[in-house]
């Protein structure tokens, strides 16, 4: 049997076959690539219409833990004109095997070259998986370019929080979704399934991509035309389309109580990243840290209901089979209904040996005391927090509203119930950030440290400082901000080591040149997909790994393209700068965002909206929506 790259072959049976006896034997983990874990769907592939396989652009562990693919997964499927199958970034060792033997890479579901599917869709989760989407479009034999792709090929689509600056990857895409996926999804697709239904536009790509500009919150970056200043700077963003609105806004769900929610979802058979049910309890959050994409671009706030959440949890429990429950969102200490939750959770499953879990805290006592009871019965060795910044004045500039006192605080209580393991969070390279702030971050952990020693009956306490790189992201109040040079920040690492040691003191930290290859295409514009490409060329894929990061391909790659770094991570940028994603509308004012950078360099705290004041950050009126609390909660009471 001679398999060719020319993807010719109509027959997948054999291709199955092959691939389930042939290929995966040869595998390091072949349970990465079966496709029949528990509550896989396996759809009639040929009584379908619509198919899209989902693509995540990381290995199976990573992707497997990731709620949306879950979402999405299940929304799709649930309708019965369509299917989704997934597929993961293959391993080194079978991306070998697929180019050495010339097969294509494949769903998981049915064992289906990608190219056959109607849509790839690709979940941008980080910056450094750029290169991975590209080698996962080669691996399949899919065009990269969405110019050279024709009417048999996949429509190749992208989304998740990096497609709010997608510009860098613009020509390799043919459309993005911007915001919440789980409703505009399934609408992009009945546009498939009504043009494959109708002779005589079936293989119009131009006509779906007509179709799908005019629905909310899907960008097609072919309709847009980017002009540039002499001095590189971004001259104008004009539309080429009459279909395409000169700023495309978001979708976002709404009420999230009548939102489709997976109660279904994949049991991994191995270990991946997270492997618990994950109840999201709530989506947005308006603490406002200054540094946080996240926090803008998710919002507003909208909490579920305690009853949905308990009827949910049950079903979960009843189609997994699993032992933990996890609350999900970006500071579940934060849901107004936290306590009432928690109890009930507690007193319907603790009996029957399942953990509720917070998968991180916020910096004070409470979110301790919650951690403690969640965790009486299986209490997790180390307790994480993110004071962000050494000292009071930086934690004002970047809002994160936490005192020296509200840590030790928590950590007191923490030691005081048996934890001995303490990992702090911090960043380096905040805007103005100085020696004494870093001089802040040894300062607070020997303080923890000591607290510790007094507080820990029997045990050696540890504290683990864990410090990353500050990023400055998009449709962020410090978008304008440059990023500190590689040499600044090796510096200050090596201050920071000195600082740190010593028994009980741990340090670990991020490799600079990631972060700065990250600020590079987070910020970045069109004129950087030619360096993805050529990075890609020269081998880079699989790069959130720090084994698999080799930074040297991109000092060649940007000088094969001529295409300077420093001007995208360290230039500061003027509040009258047209940005590369200044088309692109997560709802977030810009003035807003100007007010707060201004707030910021002055050192004043903004409110999370949430105590009761709106601070006017635009999102639910521009967006329509509104800030759903459920209850009172401890943040109201507390401000
Ligand atoms: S508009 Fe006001 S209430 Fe809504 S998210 Fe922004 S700050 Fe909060």
């Amino acid at each position: 049997m001679k398999w060719s790259r020319d993807f010719s072959f109509k027959e997948t049976g054999p291709l199955q076959e092959y691939i389930r006896e042939k290929i995966l034997p040869r595998v390091e983990k072949p349970s990465r690539y079966l496709g029949t874990e528990w509550n896989s769907v396996h759809k009639d592939w040929d009584k379908t219409p619509v198919r899209m396989a989902f693509a995540f652009p990381d290995l199976y562990e990573v992707g497997m833990s990731h709620l949306g693919l879950a979402v999405l997964y299940g929304a799709v499927n649930e309708r019965e004109n369509m299917l989704m199958e997934r597929v993961f970034a293959p391993g080194p060792d079978l991306a070998g095997i697929l180019k050495q033997e010339g097969l294509p890479l494949f769903s998981l579901e049915s064992h289906r070259p990608l190219a056959e599917f109607d849509v790839v869709g690709f979940t941008l989760q980080y910056e450094l998986s750029y290169t991975t989407v590209l080698h996962m479009l080669d691996l399949a034999g899919i065009p990269l370019l969405a110019a050279e792709r024709r009417s048999g090929h996949p429509l190749v689509i992208g989304g998740g929080p990096c497609a709010c600056n997608p510009e860098p990857l613009a020509p390799f895409f043919d459309c993005f979704v911007l915001g919440d996926g789980e409703e505009v999804l399934p609408s992009l697709l009945e546009i498939v399934a009504e043009l494959k239904d109708s002779p005589a536009s079936r293989t119009d790509r131009a006509e779906f991509l007509r179709r799908a500009a005019a629905l909310p919150g899907v960008y097609v970056p072919s309709f847009y035309e980017v002009g540039y200043r002499q001095d590189g700077t971004v001259a104008e963003i004009r539309t080429v389309r009459p279909e395409a609105p000169p700023r495309v806004r978001k979708a976002v769900v709404d009420d999230l109580d009548r939102a489709y929610f997976p109660t279904r979802p994949i049991v991994p058979y191995l270990e991946v990243v997270h492997d618990r049910i994950m109840l999201e309890v709530m989506r947005g959050c308006t603490r406002g840290c200054r540094f946080c994409q996240a926090g803008a671009i998710y919002r507003p706030v909208r909490e579920r209901d305690v009853e949905v959440l308990l009827r949910q949890a049950a079903e979960l429990v009843r189609h997994t089979g699993y032992e933990e429950i996890s609350l999900t969102s970006l500071s579940t200490a934060d849901y107004s209904c936290i306590e009432a939750l928690a109890r009930s959770l507690a007193e319907a499953y603790a009996s029957r040996g399942i953990a509720v879990s917070l998968p991180s805290l916020r910096v004070d006592a409470f979110s301790v005391r919650l951690a403690q009871a969640l965790q009486r019965f299986r209490k997790k060795s180390t307790l994480t927090f993110a004071p962000e910044a050494g000292s009071q004045r930086l934690r004002d500039v970047i809002n994160k509203g936490v005192t020296a006192e509200d840590l030790l605080s928590a950590t007191g209580e923490a030691f005081a119930a048996g934890w001995h393991h303490i990992k702090l969070y911090f960043m380096i390279g905040l805007p103005t950030e100085t020696d004494e702030d870093l001089e802040g971050i040894g300062e607070l952990a020997r303080q923890v440290l000591e607290q510790g020693r007094r507080l820990s009956k029997g045990k050696k306490p540890t504290v683990t400082v864990s410090v990353s790189s500050f990023v400055p992201k998009p449709h962020t109040p410090f978008q304008w901000e440059p990023q500190d040079g590689l040499k600044e920040l090796k510096e200050k690492q090596g201050f920071l080591r000195s600082r740190l040691k010593g028994p009980g003191l741990q340090f670990s930290w991020h490799q600079p040149e990631m972060s700065f290859l990250e600020a590079v295409l987070a910020r970045g514009d069109r004129r950087l997909a030619p360096v993805i490409l050529e990075a890609w060329r020269r081998g880079a894929r699989l790069e959130g790994w720090s084994e698999h990061f080799r930074y040297e391909i991109w000092q060649r790659a940007w000088e094969n393209a001529g295409v300077d770094p420093a001007f995208y991570a360290y230039r500061r940028r003027d509040y009258d700068e047209k940005l590369p994603w200044d088309h692109l509308d997560f709802g977030v004012s810009k003035r807003f965002l100007q007010e707060e950078h201004r707030r910021a360099m002055a050192g004043e705290v903004t409110r999370d909206c949430r105590s009761g004041r709106c601070a006017a950050c635009g999102v639910c009126p521009g967006l329509n929506v509104r800030l759903q609390l459920k209850g009172e909660g401890r943040l109201a009471a507390a401000d």
